[in-house]
């Protein structure tokens, strides 16, 4: 394993109606192909009706409600976040990779709700700020991260606020189409089964649930591993950070605000090879074997906001028997990494599991098929395209893939467009088919980003009654650059 991956890994009825289709193989769920399902259902009507309120669907609903679109948001969980506040240290990235290219001049690039939400959580202690990295320039420039309980609240404030119609603890069942237009969606809660009607949606259920459920075209890829991320508490992070010194293993580190205090360790990663390495090899192999590893952020004294514990399916994650199978043995690897933490690492002697996630996570599900498909070679050359709707500067996979120049590339409207259907988009982790681009485009604030422009379009479309092609691009981009989206060429 090279030294990276190692840095990376060490870091650390159901509706079912009379009618209802559904296509194990393909794994498509519920499509309700005719109205015979939704007879007798309480009907709700939007004009926008957003599916999946985390990273991308907060900022999605939002942007739909700002432009005057009746809007409804469906999420799972009791709160809005998704990923973000389960998955992630840190949020990559709201700038180009300046530090990596000398010379290259420090841009922020991602503006707009993304930095809405930072300035809100700035306000009460529930975020780093944009620290600037202090090692492994070359990854990234800056990290941002956050306190993850109070990401949810001002989230949640935030939709409350620009007056969506939130519906948390509602599962996406269904959906109903006519013809190559969507009709509307099956919500399902303890008020029981609901039909949702609206002019335009939008999937940010990273599953690509809706779309599947509509019968848009997907891959299943199944290219990454799932994950489960546990917060450890009762830490003392600069004993564990000198002990990473000392043995040559200290890899990230960025300083920032942590617990009220300016310039304090808020991004800690180990490097678990070179010669001169000399942490504990029963660590090491340890974590190796858990799929866990050390790279972590925190806003808090004493708390390490996240240890990831990876582990590889043999099929898709949305294969709900082979999903309750990681679930138990991710479980019982974050216990057993918690043991190595505690046995090995000066300042963990005390630690605790302070959070795990409701459920495990995943890097992809389904992706679904776009008008455009966003190519390597568009985020490597910094391409920019006529429709775009943001900019992006940031690539997982750096210093081995980086954009060109430290620049960004442009996230065009037609990838967010699903093909074949005249009235839904899509946002987030479920857009492009390449296993490097999408490195660079399932980043949060990226996701945050395409999520606001989807938002902000279907809120356009459906107060005009537009299908999502027959919108004015010169309008929709107005309204993101007034919303201080920053979009360039
Ligand atoms: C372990 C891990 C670590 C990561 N680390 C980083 C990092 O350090 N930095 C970074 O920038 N990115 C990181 N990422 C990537 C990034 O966090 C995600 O790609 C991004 O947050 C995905 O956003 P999304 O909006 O597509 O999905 P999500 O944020 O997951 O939102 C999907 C939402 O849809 C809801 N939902 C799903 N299905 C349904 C349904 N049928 N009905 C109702 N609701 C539904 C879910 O509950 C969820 O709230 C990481 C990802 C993982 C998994």
């Amino acid at each position: 394993m090279d030294r990276r991956n190692f840095a990376k890994s060490i870091m650390i009825t159901a509706i079912a109606g009379p009618q209802v289709i559904a296509n194990p193989p393909r794994n498509r769920g519920n499509i309700l192909e005719s109205g015979e399902d939704i007879k007798g259902l309480p009907v709700r009507e939007f004009d926008v009706v957003v599916a999946g309120g985390g990273t991308a669907g907060v900022m999605a609903a939002v942007a739909s409600a700002r432009q005057g679109a009746k809007t409804a948001l469906i999420e799972a969980k009791g709160y809005p976040g998704g990923t973000v506040v389960e998955g992630g240290t840190a949020l990559h990235s709201y700038f180009n990779l300046w530090k990596a290219f000398p010379g290259v001049e420090k841009r922020q690039v991602v503006k707009g709700l993304a930095q809405e939400i930072i300035d809100r959580l700035l306000l009460v202690g529930g975020t780093t700020g944009h620290a600037d990295t202090t090692t492994r320039y070359n990854y990234d420039s800056v990290c941002t991260a956050i306190d993850t309980e109070l990401y949810k609240l001002k989230a949640f404030e935030m939709l409350a606020e620009s007056g969506v119609f939130i519906c948390v603890n509602t599962l996406l069942a269904g959906a109903v189409k006519k013809g190559s237009r969507l009709e509307g969606v099956i919500a399902q809660s303890r008020l029981g089964r609901e039909y949702f009607k609206a002019g335009c949606f939008v999937d940010c259920t990273a599953y690509g649930d809706l779309s599947a459920y509509s019968g848009a075209d997907f891959i299943e890829l199944n290219d990454h591993p799932v994950c489960n991320s546990m917060g450890i508490g009762n830490v003392e992070i600069e004993k564990l950070y000198d002990f990473l010194k000392v043995n040559n293993a200290s890899g990230d580190i960025a300083l920032g605000l942590r617990s009220g205090k300016e310039s304090q360790i808020i991004r800690l990663g180990a490097e678990g090879t070179g010669s001169k390495n000399t942490l504990p090899e029963g660590f090491i192999d340890g974590i190796r074997q858990l799929g866990s590893g050390l790279i972590t952020t925190t806003v808090h004294d004493n708390y390490l906001m996240f240890i990831k514990v990876n582990y590889k399916m043999d099929k898709s994650p949305t294969n709900r028997d082979e999903v309750a199978k990681a679930e138990l043995i991710i479980r019982q690897n974050q216990y057993k990494t918690l043991e190595l933490f505690k046995k090995y690492l000066p300042g963990c002697e005390k630690a605790f599991i302070a959070r795990t996630s409701p459920s495990l996570n995943i890097r992809r599900g389904r992706t679904i098929t776009c008008d455009y498909d966003i190519s390597l070679e568009d985020v490597l050359e910094g391409r920019h395209f006529d429709d775009d709707i943001m900019a992006y500067g940031f690539h997982d996979e750096a210093p081995r893939l980086q954009i060109r120049n430290g620049g960004t590339y442009g996230v065009p409207y037609k990838a967010l467009i699903v093909k074949n259907i005249e009235n839904l988009l899509a946002a987030g982790m479920l857009i492009t088919s390449n296993h490097s681009a999408h490195m660079s485009t399932r980043n949060t604030v990226c996701c945050m980003g395409q999520g606001q422009a989807a938002g902000t379009a279907a809120g356009l479309c459906a107060v005009k009654k537009y299908g999502t092609r027959e919108l004015n691009y010169s309008d929709l981009r107005k309204k993101l650059e007034k919303d201080n989206v920053y979009i360039e060429g």
